[in-house]
């Protein structure tokens, strides 16, 4: 079954699997094990609803576009996860895995961040569960990323610099699991996509599953019955995008996901394993990982899910890029139109839809776009790039 459970050795067709040494391969497995056990337990179903609605402000509205639309000439509908606590969908993902962390006996949470915005909600999570916090961060990301790691000590974390490699998000994840390898007695490792070994992609993916259940629901409520012709989710790492493609997987909507120009990992990389996972990698002619380059630091992993590689060597879902230059348009065109500033990675899901209307989108489809989240922290870099700073 596409998008199902994809059993214990965690293959997405030739992707996925679990490429650890010894010692991580008892943690995951320990970490699997606890997951289905917890996902089957409606206790801790209902446990974490609660938590996402009282606290994370779940259902997120859908919010029907309706000047954007005019101008487009495609009927927008957008999934709010900006409206969600600390400004995007990665709340669900957090939250779901502290939740089992505690469920799992673990005091302490180990995380990568790249831009920081998972290491705040991984913080953030920490926090609500009174669990104690370190966060591995890239040198130059520390650099470029200031407010953010104030933001995690303010919520109580650590923030660990990883001086090693390019210094950016893919040493973070190797410093994180050489944490992750010593302490997994008392730590849990919250990984923030749908990457890694398994079962991260598919537990993330599942935690996320939430923004595509929704959605689906409240799609066929304003379109009596009916599904989008299209749901169109920016990819970073894949977890936004796989979250809301699992609504719709059953469906006849055509699937898209929108990777930064600069980020492409399914239109640019090829097959090979890294941190944990077989997938497809930005590398150069050595197999060297090359370092992703976009305006939004969200989207700058070098590879993608698994998962999303299994669906586009399927068919399923297509994936496509967008610039820096038009995702910047996307942006203004977005806060003027709808008086809703996205963050810059939803804004490539945004710049495609614009560009593809009356293209590869028909006139008058009616097109399901996941905002993943809100632009107030990019406010201040594209106030320098519209000024040429
Ligand atoms: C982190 C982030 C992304 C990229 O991550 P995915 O796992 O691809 O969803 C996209 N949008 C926002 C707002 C983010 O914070």
């Amino acid at each position: 079954m596409v998008m199902g459970d994809p059993g214990p050795g965690g293959k997405y067709g030739e992707y996925g699997g679990r490429f650890v040494p010894e010692p991580l391969m008892a943690a995951c497995m320990e970490l699997e094990e606890s997951f289905r056990s917890a996902w089957a337990d409606e206790t801790f179903r209902f446990q974490l609803n609660t938590i996402l609605s009282d606290y994370a402000g779940r259902p997120t509205p859908l919010t029907e576009c309706r000047r954007l639309s005019q101008r487009v000439g495609v009927r927008i509908l957008l999934k709010r996860e900006d409206l969600a606590h600390t400004g995007s969908h990665k709340i669900n993902n957090v939250i779901g895995q502290a939740l089992l962390a505690e469920r799992m006996g673990k005091k302490r949470l180990v995380a990568e961040t790249g831009a920081g915005q998972h290491g705040v909600a991984a913080a953030t999570a920490a926090a609500l569960f009174g669990m104690e916090c370190v966060v591995y961060m890239g040198e130059l990301d520390i650099m470029r990323q200031e407010l953010n790691v104030f933001r995690m000590e303010l919520l109580g974390a650590e923030v660990r610099p990883v001086k090693s490699g390019s210094r950016t998000l893919k040493d973070a994840v190797n410093e994180a699991l050489r944490d992750w390898v010593s302490t997994c007695e008392t730590t849990h490792y919250c990984l923030g996509s749908v990457m890694g070994p398994h079962p991260y992609p598919w537990m993330v993916r599942e935690l996320q599953s939430i923004i595509g259940e929704e959605s689906r629901e409240q799609c066929r409520q304003l379109l009596h019955g009916l599904d989008p012709d299209w749901v169109v989710a920016c990819v970073g790492g894949g977890s936004n995008a796989a979250g809301t493609f699992a609504g719709f997987i059953s469906t006849t909507a055509n699937l898209v996901g929108v990777e930064a120009a600069g980020g492409a990992a399914i239109s640019n990389g090829v097959p090979g394993v890294l941190h944990g996972m077989m997938s497809n990698l930005l590398q150069d002619d050595t197999g060297q990982v090359l370092e992703a380059q976009s305006i939004s630091a969200g989207l700058d992993y070098p590879g993608i899910g698994p998962e999303h590689a299994f669906l586009a060597s399927l068919g399923r879902a297509r994936y496509e890029t967008a610039g820096d230059g038009e995702v910047l348009v996307a942006f203004k065109l977005l806060a003027q139109m709808e008086g809703i500033i996205p963050a810059l990675e939803s804004a490539h899901a945004i710049a495609w839809v614009s560009r593809e209307a009356g293209k590869t989108i028909p006139f008058g489809s009616t097109v399901m776009v996941t905002l993943s989240g809100r632009g107030d922290k990019d406010v201040a870099q594209v106030k320098d790039l519209l000024r040429g700073g």
